[in-house]
């Protein structure tokens, strides 16, 4: 028999049958608006032919709209104690897995070639908040056979992730996402549509992956570290951030900033991507020579 896992009576009775408490260290904010679910797995890119996989089902609301358009769902859930309440609350389904891992060390190359052969896969889920970005980051630099990513976040991460390089709003996240995928703010959630509700506003993105990056770096690792030291101290200019967080004397990071064109007194959030990648080329040209 389908149950209703938005209607706030049924789940308090499923929970307290299986004597479930929430956990806030594990981020566990259940979502009850009936409207998100269904808005999300629409938005997913879930469908025939496509596998999908769910970070932390919770009692699997979202789920089962994920298993109503997919193909299969595999569903990573941490918390032992949900894995007799998916029993219950998935019974109906038979294209649901429930692997019982930790998102953040799962093998999700073998994953994905173990359960997904011959289907397009994405990612769809209502993140645990405490690990949005090292999910998010491990996701894309894994550079994963996926072509999607779609995440309930909390609302001023999504606005950070969304904003375009080279503005006030953007980040170091903001230029790492981009970096792989084309980040696009979907809709807002309000804190009242979760159980409990959460001290902050929510927000569902998309991060659709890149077939090629936007830009040439001539070593990724180098050009990250050269946006998370710009960052770093995000008030002070470039010069100073960059030789303050990397250990470089301003010399050198001078010269680097002028054969790429950018002015001492520039500041992270005005720089774009190529910008970025041109810096650490050019730093690490200068650094060689010495
Ligand atoms: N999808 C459900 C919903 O929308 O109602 C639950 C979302 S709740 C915000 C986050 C879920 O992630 C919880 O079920 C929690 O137990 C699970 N979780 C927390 N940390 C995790 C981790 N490291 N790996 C996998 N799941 C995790």
């Amino acid at each position: 028999m389908e149950v209703n896992l938005s209607n706030i009576g049924t789940v308090k009775s499923i929970l307290a049958k299986h004597g479930f408490t929430f956990s806030k260290a594990l981020g566990q904010n259940f979502l009850i608006n009936p409207r998100v679910c269904p808005e999300m797995a629409a938005q997913s890119g879930a469908g025939h032919g496509v596998g999908v996989i769910e970070v932390g089902p919770g009692i699997g609301v979202l789920t089962c709209e994920l298993a109503r358009l997919a193909d299969k769902v595999v569903a990573i859930e941490l918390d032992k104690r949900l894995l007799p309440v998916l029993d219950e609350t998935l019974a109906e389904f038979d294209n649901v897995k429930i692997v019982n891992a930790d998102v953040m060390e799962i093998d999700l190359h073998a994953l994905i070639a173990d359960e997904f052969a011959g289907m397009e896969v994405v990612v769809c889920a209502n993140l645990p908040y405490y690990i949005t970005s090292p999910v998010i980051m491990r996701l894309l630099e894994e550079k994963l056979p996926i072509n999607s990513i779609t995440v309930m976040v909390q609302k001023e991460a999504a606005q950070r992730i969304c904003a375009p390089v080279g503005t006030r709003q953007s980040g170091a996240v903001t230029c790492a996402v981009n970096y792989y995928a084309e980040a696009q703010m979907l809709f807002k959630v309000s804190a009242g549509s979760f159980m409990p509700p959460p001290k902050v506003d929510s927000a569902v993105i998309k991060l659709n992956i890149r077939k090629e990056p936007p830009v040439n770096a001539a070593d990724e690792e180098k050009m990250f570290a050269v946006i998370k030291a710009a960052f770093a101290q995000r008030r002070k200019t470039v010069l100073n951030s960059l030789s303050n967080s990397l250990h470089i004397d301003k010399a050198a990071v001078h010269s680097a900033l002028a054969a790429s064109g950018i002015e001492d007194n520039a500041r992270a959030e005005q720089l774009s991507l190529e910008q970025f990648a041109q810096i650490a080329d050019n730093l690490h040209k200068t650094q060689s020579k010495k």
